[in-house]
């Protein structure tokens, strides 16, 4: 293996280590603690793990964590209507609703209500249409945490080929625009795409968010490419013992890993960084409704 492993854990935990430095002194200097609020509807399992690591690292940081858990049958008009009190609460800078949704929900009526100011998941339209123009916006935590890893390894990205294969809304599609943003020149490969592995030999850089477990070998890879694993996919693993699984990537870890010149394992890389980048986002909605400067660095 010649890679260098991008170590996802070590560098969420220092993201979550600057964000509590600028909370204490947010705190100290000013009086003021950032705020998160997560909304979720429903008993989805996965999702109220989340929502409960979401919690813990909230509070970790020195912020107010509040949770709204609303039944699965709650009407729209009730999750309206706490949306809109959280939006009126000034100790809420954060608002983040946990998808999926349950189906007789309007996921996008839904989000679209969030004051796009409080949009810590960076999903509302507004700031959809803001990260496009280039413009100052929320960012999804998923690709923010990619960049960040990204330009931690690169330093500048200028010039960069950069393919991202997934055009998915919340991971694929601002990943590429954060690429643009960073100067590089994008491809998004997606289902429908031609010749993927003569897409993909072409990238100096690799962003993989598709769901398709080890999709990608190593011979898809540059000699010396960076590769960011962004699938998470759990696999039956009978070398672990009956009824065993366990997580892998969408790229094969052990062949990429021959060929690239960095690369971010699964579990222990992406995954990490989101939450990380979720509370500094809400610790940027935080400084810009006060007024104050943004933390320099964890922002897009
Ligand atoms: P999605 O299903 O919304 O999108 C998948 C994309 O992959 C689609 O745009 C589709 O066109 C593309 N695709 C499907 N089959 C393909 C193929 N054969 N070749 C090329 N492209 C193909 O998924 P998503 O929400 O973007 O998530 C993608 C993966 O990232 C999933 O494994 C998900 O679990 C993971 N994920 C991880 C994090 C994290 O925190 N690390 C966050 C979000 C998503």
């Amino acid at each position: 293996m010649s890679a260098t492993v991008i170590d996802g854990k070590a560098f969420a935990a220092k993201v979550r280590g600057q964000v509590a430095e600028h909370v204490a002194r947010l705190k100290e200097e000013h009086g003021i603690t950032p705020g998160l609020a997560v909304v979720l509807v429903g008993e989805d399992p996965a999702s109220q793990v989340y929502v409960r690591s979401k919690g813990k690292m909230t509070v970790e940081v020195g912020m107010k964590s509040v949770e709204h858990k609303l039944d699965a049958d709650t009407s729209e008009a009730d999750l309206l209507s706490l949306i809109n009190e959280l939006n009126e609460d000034a100790t809420i800078h954060g608002i983040l609703v946990q998808l999926p949704l349950p189906d007789h929900l309007n996921e996008d009526l839904v989000i679209n209500s969030i004051d796009p100011a409080k949009d810590v998941d960076g999903f509302h339209i507004s700031n959809v249409g803001l990260l496009g123009t280039g413009q100052k916006s929320m960012v999804p935590c998923t690709p923010l945490g990619c960049l960040m890893m990204l330009r931690d390894h690169h330093g500048s990205l200028s010039g960069l080929d950069a393919v991202v294969i997934g055009r998915s809304n919340i991971v694929g599609k601002p990943m590429a625009q954060l690429l643009l943003g960073d100067s590089c020149t994008v491809t998004i490969a997606h289902s429908r795409t031609k010749d993927l592995a003569d897409v993909v030999r072409r990238a100096d850089v690799v962003v993989a968010a598709v769901g398709r477990p080890e999709m990608a070998p190593g011979d898809w890879i540059k000699p010396g490419a960076t590769v960011i694993d962004v699938g998470i996919n759990r696999i039956d693993a009978p070398e672990r013992g009956e009824g065993k699984t366990r997580l892998v990537g969408d790229c094969h870890y052990e062949s990429c890993a021959e060929v690239a010149g960095a690369i971010t394992p699964v579990p222990g890389g992406v995954g990490p960084m989101t939450i990380a980048c979720l509370l500094a986002n809400t610790l940027t909605a935080c400084s810009r409704a006060n007024g104050l400067a943004e933390p320099e660095g964890l922002t897009a």
